[in-house]
């Protein structure tokens, strides 16, 4: 019964967006409504403040920016929300995409000024495979913005998703009167010359067909949002649970992070309509979140937080039963019972050590090496694993080689241990036995990380040569036998073979791909590797 209660209030997902859509800012307003945070500024005072001893980290203060990710737990309402904080800048990393496989859901956060952009392009995609439900909040309607219809077409069209709109705003030339929510069928004005959200805002709330509203904003914002939700009511998306449940509808906001507006509707809307954690399949069929037994899988390695230790954390998401301090767990690959002992949870402004936890939320163990990317931990007395976790499109490749041959040893050793944990990709030449590897990244700054960690952990200096490929594309083997051999490509086209030994195709340009399937019939090229 108390495993059922803790599931039913948890709420686990992660924000995806581009880089300066308001992300940050977004986090730091929820963590503020949940008490979480007493202050805005003090998530991106952590970002800049911590692991500065670290070595490799020194690329991170040098850059201003994150490498690493975590997971942020607070309440609300009732509710336990997590959420896992997806690295944007140019600490886009395949970890990224791999949180997301750890969410329920997601937030797509997008600057009303801008629309849809490449990043959130990419992490949609991934949201997509999953079928998780897709909330979209438009952001910085306190300043000009695209008009609404228009986002709401680009969303369709760019990302195949239908909106239902939630609310509506007022005011979309940099005049922001506030918004029109459908539900309640009231307005919440926009205040002028709050203090820039430090503290929650203050909403008003009028009727639309309230004479004070008119006599707020004026005749012609309330006949032209008569209009608009006329038009909304008859031409728009209904609203059905099932479809946002499935991603295949996505509800709707606007609002303004910085200024908090829209902020706690959109929070409080989006709890209730967001699942908690829902069964997942395993091998040994679906595993419900309530069941009492525990079970969890690992999505995420983060190397050396601290210099010190060669420790690293393994993060992992609980899909049931119930965790406790010291419980001894088996690892599903190789038999193995470890005892978790000391695991982290990541609050907003510190770690503490976790006491109980349930499905949906994550924790973080520190690993002298026992685990892998995608490894299940059940039970002792259970035998079942959830299945992998895909591998992502690396974007950046290079040729690395060690700088002293003699070194070659402890060169491959490194190489595969980093491939393994999930940091990098590596591939072998086709058909050329190779003293270099070609190493595959998703944000080019892996290979920074690449480069000191090999220094650091392995004593290995590299010598790395940046290529000029940018797509890669495994060749589907499910259906068709293709012969690698006989392939028309262009002369630049790389053929490559993964750690296990797939066969990859990396092209310099989308004319190049094209080329490629268009030459050679009964050629098919997967974007996104699911392991089996
Ligand atoms: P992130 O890169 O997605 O994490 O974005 P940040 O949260 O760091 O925000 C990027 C910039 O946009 C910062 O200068 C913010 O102050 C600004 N910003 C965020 N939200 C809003 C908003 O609602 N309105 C306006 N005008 N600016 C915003």
């Amino acid at each position: 019964m108390a495993i059922e209660k803790e599931v039913k209030r948890r709420r686990t997902f992660a924000i995806i967006s581009h880089p300066d859509a308001g992300k940050t800012t977004m986090t730091e307003k929820l963590l503020l409504y949940g008490g979480a945070i007493h202050q805005a500024g003090s998530v991106k005072a952590r970002k800049a403040s911590t692991h500065a001893t670290s070595d490799w980290m020194e690329i991170e203060k040098q850059r201003g920016i994150s490498v690493t990710s975590s997971v942020m737990q607070f309440e609300y309402n009732n509710y336990c929300i997590n959420i896992l904080d997806t690295p944007g800048h140019q600490d886009f990393s395949e970890d990224t995409y791999r949180t997301l496989c750890a969410a329920d859901a997601a937030v797509m956060l997008i600057d009303g000024a801008k629309g849809v952009e490449p990043q959130t392009i990419k992490l949609f995609k991934v949201c997509r495979l999953r079928h998780i439900p897709i909330f979209t909040f438009i952001n910085k309607m306190d300043r000009a913005s695209k008009p609404p219809l228009e986002l709401i077409d680009e969303i369709e069209k760019v990302l195949g998703i239908k909106s239902y709109v939630m609310n509506w705003p007022i005011g979309i030339h940099g005049d922001f009167q506030g918004v029109y929510n459908r539900l309640s069928r009231q307005v919440e004005l926009y205040r002028k010359g709050q203090d820039h959200g430090a503290k929650k805002a203050q909403i008003t709330v009028a009727d639309l067909n309230d004479e004070q509203l008119v006599a707020t904003i004026g005749e012609n914002y309330c006949s032209e949002l008569r209009q608009d939700i006329e038009l909304l009511d008859e031409v728009g998306e209904e609203f059905e649970q099932s479809r946002i449940d499935q991603g295949l509808l996505t509800p709707l906001y606007f609002g303004s992070a910085i200024t908090n507006f829209g902020v706690e509707t959109f929070l409080q809307s989006f709890l209730e309509l967001a699942p908690s954690p829902q069964p997942k399949m395993s091998s040994a069929g679906m595993i419900e979140p309530n069941s009492p037994e525990f079970s969890a899988f690992v999505f995420k390695i983060q190397a050396n937080m601290n210099p010190g230790h060669r420790d690293r954390i393994a993060f992992m998401r609980i899909c049931s039963g119930q965790f406790t301090p010291n419980m001894e767990v088996k690892l599903q690959r190789n038999g193995k019972i470890l005892r978790i002992v000391q695991p982290q949870q990541f609050m907003a402004q510190e770690h503490k050590s976790v006491t109980e936890a349930y499905a949906g939320d994550i924790i973080g163990v520190f690993d002298p090496g026992n685990y892998r990317i995608a490894d299940t931990l059940t039970e002792k007395n259970r035998n079942f694993t959830f299945g992998d976790i895909p591998v992502f499109p690396a974007e950046h490749f290079a040729r690395i080689s060690p700088k002293d041959s003699m070194k070659r040893k402890a060169f491959v050793s490194g190489m595969e241990q980093l491939a393994q944990e999930g940091a990098i990709q590596i591939y072998k030449e086709y058909g050329i036995g190779t003293e270099t590897y070609i190493c595959g990244v998703v944000g080019i700054l892996q290979l920074d990380v690449l480069e000191v960690r090999l220094q650091n952990e392995y004593n290995v200096a590299i010598n790395r040569q940046l290529l000029n490929y940018h797509i890669a594309g495994w060749v589907d083997r499910s259906q068709e036998a293709v012969d690698l051999d006989e392939l028309n490509l262009t002369s630049t086209t790389m053929k490559v073979l993964d750690q296990d030994e797939q066969p990859v195709l990396l092209f310099e340009s989308n004319w190049a791909q094209n080329w490629a399937l268009e030459k050679n019939p009964g050629l098919k090229l997967l974007s996104i590797r699911e392991k089996h």
